[in-house]
């Protein structure tokens, strides 16, 4: 055995990992408030705080060698200045170069000084991404420094890192501090929890070398692998994230299911009812998922059990015969969704099953304030059968009388800590809550194994019948105008149509602007339709409004971020135009797409994409015209896994995993689960570390 020196013990004092940020040079209580936002609390939540992409400013790119979709540094001369105020204020910018081109620099958010600065003959070095615009190409909102007269440019020698971070917080701050934590990393061994036998065997490198590549990759370091997030050191790294995960999702599976729970077997007649009433018959698929639920609920044991099912598969009316076997055996039941838009159609559908069954659903949502929320907690405590809200139902206060189940829409928004806090509300002596989540995101069973260890997995695998497929074709950006006349045509026969705007920018204030972008366009070209606009940076009233007009067909068009993604039911909204299609993965293209075809209606989506298309983008593209099987495309999305262009690797709001991704990292997870298991039974301790240095923070991210 190797001789200890005292340093490499680990203790918890002596890791400098845990220590607050605060501790670093220069962090105030400003800063740390700022790195609070983010979910950094510790040192240690600094190191892995990775890069979501790099920008390489170590050269200058000719105008003219300029490629759509990339990002790129340019040095030219303002030739042209224009003032715009059409629908907006607008600056406009055209720049030329020694390749005799010229360029337009687009700037919607721009103060006066600004606009004095930027003069004809001005020098400037901008960076951005290269659009496609009406006349030419474009950067909208590049970065510019002003350079004086024919002084050589001075490019960066490293690439730099570009973190994901917050308002008030810039990019050149953020990347200080984390040096500043990164000088504080233990020496390779001290770092190290996954014990040297199971390293040697599965051939994992050092965690220290990984983070510092990650951090600072070198000048000659593979810029397409990395910002793909597939360089070996940041498999490493997603490797020891999902190896965590799975520990931690298999010691509170064994925790929960050592408890007892209340078994939850009435008469059925409340079923019986509620199926009586429906306009439809359930599926073969419902019907077996909902057997496999109801006999969950009549053990004394949690029930532990996700329910998949793609999009439109009937997830809700399984949900509530499995509440009314707890209400029929006196128990209350709470259904958590992760927006309140969603919460709120659980609301409606829950309350039009059960209110003529006599049993009364409450509303505890992050708006219900005041007395309404006093009197609503009020039943609750008192045993109020049904309660649906957002996670505003864990929030303190709220106590249930008698809570047997606990059902959690659409889980990947929530981390495993949430539905742990939820869970905990039951605690009613010695039982628990059962526990039904939900979701759409169809997941391939070995994943599905990995990815909710902790849980039993029900697939409801086919849709009801009668739904029309969705039509989908792929149609180059190039003939972005003819989209725009098809819209025309559809707001004329009264159609309701999306238009999803899928920048993937590091700020959600980007992605905004990038849609504001959108939504000024298509009101020009689609005078006489109203045209709303929704994005993440809005208030949540403001986007109810822009919601409840979009539903009363108020509005023709609603431009949209990715927030529509998940769960929006707009039946007569019949088209969706996604931009940027080719950047998106599977999954999510699956995702945005559902929200059409929900009606009778026949629906269309038109994915735009920017041509060149890749190999593996124009087969993503074909799966997706050729399928509306949503397992199917799963499958398809991890066949296509390997040197994809997909940049949106990070879904917005999955906060499970900083840095794994499923889809991207399978291949991991069979090594996962062999190690997983000798780090259970062998190694407690290590097993314990792993746990609090990854998830402790991230569950702070979570209740961010
Ligand atoms: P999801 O699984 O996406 O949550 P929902 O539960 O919202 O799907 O169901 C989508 C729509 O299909 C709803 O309008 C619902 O009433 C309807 N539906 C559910 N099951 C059936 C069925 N067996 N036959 C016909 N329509 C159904
Ligand atoms: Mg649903």
């Amino acid at each position: 055995m190797a001789v200890r020196t005292p340093r490499s013990a680990p203790a918890a004092d002596t890791d400098p990992g845990i220590a607050p940020v605060s501790a670093l040079p220069g962090v105030g209580p400003a800063l740390v408030a700022a790195l609070a936002r983010l979910g950094l609390e510790r040192v240690q939540d600094l190191w892995f705080h990775l890069p979501l992409r790099y920008e390489d400013k170590t050269r200058v790119t000719a105008i003219a060698d300029l490629c759509v979709g990339e990002r790129a540094q340019v040095d030219g001369v303002v030739e042209a200045v224009e003032r715009g105020f059409r629908y907006r204020p607008q600056l406009k910018v055209a720049i030329g170069d020694a390749s005799q081109q010229t360029l337009l620099l687009r700037f919607f958010h721009f103060n006066r000084a600004q606009a004095e600065q930027l003069l004809p003959g001005t020098r400037l070095l901008c960076f951005g991404e290269v659009r496609h615009g009406a006349q030419g190409l474009e950067m909208v909102h590049p970065q510019y420094q002003r350079l004086s007269g024919d002084d050589a440019v001075a490019v960066d020698e490293l690439l730099s890192p570009i973190y994901p971070t917050t308002e008030g917080l810039g990019q050149k701050r953020l990347t200080g501090v984390i040096g500043n934590a990164l000088a504080l990393l233990p020496a390779a061994e001290q770092l190290e929890l996954i014990p040297s036998e199971l390293c040697a065997e599965h051939g994992l490198t050092s965690l220290r070398d990984a983070l510092l590549y990650v951090h600072r990759p070198p000048p000659d370091a593979h810029l397409g692998q990395l910002m793909l997030g597939r360089h070996p050191a940041q498999q490493r790294l997603a490797f020891e994230e999902l190896l965590t995960q799975h520990l931690s999702l298999k010691r509170m599976r064994a925790s929960v299911r050592r408890r007892h729970a209340p078994a939850l077997s009435g008469t059925g007649e409340l079923q019986r009812r509620l199926l009586a009433g429906l306009s439809f018959e359930l599926t073969a698929a419902q019907q077996r998922v909902g057997a496999e639920v109801a006999r969950d609920l009549a053990q004394p044991k949690p029930m532990l059990r996700l329910v998949q099912g793609d999009v439109g598969s009937g997830k809700t009316v399984v949900a509530a015969l499995a509440a009314l076997a707890a209400v029929e055996s006196g128990y209350q039941v709470a259904l958590m969704a992760p927006t309140e838009l969603l919460a709120e159609q659980h609301l409606h559908n829950f309350r039009h099953w059960l209110q003529p069954l006599g049993i009364e659903v409450e509303w505890l949502a992050g708006k219900v304030t005041g007395k309404t929320r006093k009197l609503a907690l009020e039943r609750v405590a008192a045993g109020a059968p049904v309660v649906i809200g957002t996670h505003a139902l864990m929030q303190e206060g709220v106590a249930f009388a008698q809570l047997g189940l606990v059902i959690v829409d659409e889980q990947h928004r929530f981390g495993v800590q949430q539905r742990l806090a939820l869970r905990d509300k039951g605690r009613d002596g010695e039982l628990v809550p059962h526990q039904l989540v939900l979701t759409a995101t169809p997941i391939p069973r070995t994943l599905a194994m990995s990815a909710y260890a902790d849980l039993d997995v029900s697939s409801i695998d086919e849709l009801p019948p009668g739904r029309t497929p969705v039509q989908t074709i792929a149609i180059s950006n190039a003939r972005r105008l003819d989209v725009i006349e098809r819209i025309h045509a559809a707001c004329g026969e009264g159609r309701q149509v999306y238009w999803v705007c899928t920048l993937i920018e590091e700020s959600e204030q980007l992605r905004a602007q990038a849609a504001e972008v959108a939504h000024a366009e298509l009101s020009a070209a689609l005078s006489g339709f109203r045209i709303g606009l929704i994005h993440g940076r809005m208030k949540p009233k403001e986007k109810q409004a822009v919601m409840d007009a979009f539903k009363a067909g108020e509005l023709s068009v609603l431009v949209a971020t990715t927030v529509i993604e998940v769960g929006v039911d707009v039946p007569r909204a019949s088209l969706m135009v996604i931009e940027n299609s080719e950047r998106l993965g599977l999954a999510q293209l699956h995702q945005l797409r559902g929200r059409v075809g929900r009606g009778a209606l026949a629906s269309n989506c038109v994915l735009l994409y920017q041509p060149p298309l890749g190999q593996l983008a124009r087969e993503r593209l074909q799966v997706m015209r050729e399928t509306s099987d949503g397992f199917r495309i799963a499958e398809k999305d991890l066949e296509l896994r390997g040197p994809g262009e997909v940049l949106g690797t990070r879904q917005t709001g999955q906060l499970a995993f900083r840095i794994a991704d499923l889809a991207r990292d399978a291949h991991l997870l069979p090594a996962v689960q062999q190690v997983g298991e000798r780090m259970l039974t062998k190694y407690p301790r290590q097993t314990e570390r792993l746990i609090e240095r990854w998830i402790g923070g991230a569950a702070r991210y979570v209740n961010a």
